[in-house]
């Protein structure tokens, strides 16, 4: 053995259970027996919780958005990553206009190479098509890369139309990959937020008006209408109401291959976080935005009761000085997005505290389900002989304060500043490697390593 963990109480997906976990070469090699321990380096897991690392499979790393760029790239945005618990990303390389699709995954591969500290993937954003971008659609998967994302809003920037949305939903299915898509009704969007600045209305706070319930659960029951119509599977990102959740729900049970994640945003912060003074709004401006107050509760079953299927970060950090402030005489005009990479473990083990979700749903959430649905399992997601030593070690118990300050992203806030939370990751191995001792990053730039994923196989969660 290289390296055992000792003592402490192992939790999968569906199993908890004190153990010692032996790791050979990045992978685990034994669980539980005898160890010969030799000269193996031994971590005292006494204690705690040694959970699967965790995989954020929403992420926007240093990337072009709404005439804005996000301010983490792959070295400052995965060592936050790691300091949260997360030792998998499955980042959005996002394709501009002009540009071929092959030629953004490989600008993107060039962007994570020599600083990503822990391991990831790609989804492609497809925006600009051409004669040749089913094609290359095509190419994909054998590239490793078996997810393709479409915007139904940010018209006149992003936004594809019914007739390309089913085109390449039809062509995902026919090469193994899965469809995600933004879903909100873009012509919708653009009318009330022209409406909104019209009358004046243009502090942040009308971010949410511009975009309510009903215009995601239009577009989510529109997406899932036309994946059913061409026999695809479909990936829902940032459910963040019950309006959409019941679109979901709906299509699911008239048997479309419908998965859905939510983000740690809209399990936390109602809209009236929009509604502050020296426009402080502007940090939550978030697509889809904040909810009303009764709309996290429903996020919160879904998640027990299996409805939904991943709670991601979508981690789009942009600065609110120098960044945010663009839109400080127009709500249009701020970047849309917010930080929560590192955030997102922590805040959804809040629910084990709380008594909504179980230890095991809470692995199945953040690691299990993600590494199922998008290709990784099991060499990742789980705890396994012959998975790779990525491993989270828990202290469940601990007290602390989220604030800027001791977060790693480079973005100048958290939306959780001064939240109160319980439980933290202090050791965290990516293959075998300790890359956060003591809550703290020790690994080094550009050691991540791609993923290339495999086909979406429909019967990946149940
Ligand atoms: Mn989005
Ligand atoms: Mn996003």
């Amino acid at each position: 053995m290289d390296l055992i963990i000792r003592g402490g109480t192992i939790v999968t997906a569906t199993d908890t259970y004190a153990a010692d976990i032996g790791i050979v070469d990045g992978k685990v090699a034994q669980i539980g027996g005898d160890f010969a321990a030799g000269d193996a380096h031994v971590i005292d897991a006494e204690g705690k919780l040694v959970l699967p690392g965790a995989i954020d499979v929403h992420t926007h790393l240093d990337a072009p958005s709404q005439g804005a760029h996000t301010v983490d790239d792959f070295l400052s945005g995965t060592i936050a990553a790691a300091c949260g618990g997360t030792t998998t990303v499955i980042d959005f390389c996002t394709q501009v206009r002009g540009q071929t699709l092959l030629e953004a995954l490989e600008l993107w591969h060039g962007k994570a190479r020599d600083k990503a500290v822990v391991d990831y993937g790609f989804h492609m954003i497809v925006v600009d098509f051409s004669a040749t971008t089913y094609d290359e659609l095509a190419q994909l998967p054998g590239l490793g890369v078996t997810s393709f994302k479409l915007f139904m809003a940010y018209k006149g920037q992003s936004m594809v139309n019914d007739d390309v949305l089913i085109a390449v939903l039809d062509q995902a299915r026919r090469h193994g990959a899965l469809v995600l898509v933004h879903a909100e009704n873009g012509e919708a969007t653009e009318f009330l937020r022209q409406r909104l600045v019209q009358e004046g209305k243009t502090e942040p706070k009308f971010h949410a008006s511009s975009r309510p319930p009903r215009v995601e659960a239009e577009a989510t029951a529109r997406a899932i209408a036309l994946a059913e119509i061409v026999g695809a599977p479909i990936y829902i990102v940032h459910v963040s109401c019950g309006e959409a959740l019941e679109e979901v729900t709906r299509g699911r049970a008239r048997g479309v291959d419908v998965l859905a994640e939510t983000c740690s945003q809209y399990l936390y912060l109602t809209e009236d976080v929009l509604d502050q003074p020296a426009f402080e709004g502007a940090k939550y401006v978030f697509t889809p935005p904040p909810r009303q107050a009764h709309q996290p509760p429903l996020l919160w079953d879904a998640l027990a009761a299996h409805e939904l299927q991943v709670v991601s970060s979508d981690h789009s950090p942009f600065n609110f000085v120098g960044g945010k402030d663009r839109g400080r005489d127009d709500f249009t005009q701020i970047p849309n997005g917010g930080p929560g990479i590192e955030e997102r473990p922590v805040l959804v083990f809040q629910g084990v505290h709380d008594g909504r979700l179980s230890l095991n749903r809470f692995v199945d959430l953040v690691a299990t389900a993600p590494a199922k649905i998008f290709g990784l399992y099991p060499s990742k997601g789980t705890i396994a002989i012959g998975s790779d030593a990525d491993l989270a070690i828990w202290d469940p118990d601990i007290e602390w304060t989220l604030g800027a300050s001791q977060l790693h992203h480079r973005v100048d806030y958290t939306m959780y500043e001064g939240t109160q939370v319980r439980g933290a990751p202090q050791t965290v191995l990516r293959r075998g490697e300790v890359i956060v001792r003591d809550r703290e990053f020790v690994g080094q730039p550009g050691t991540g390593q791609f993923l290339p994923r495999k086909p979406y196989r429909a019967d990946a969660v149940l």
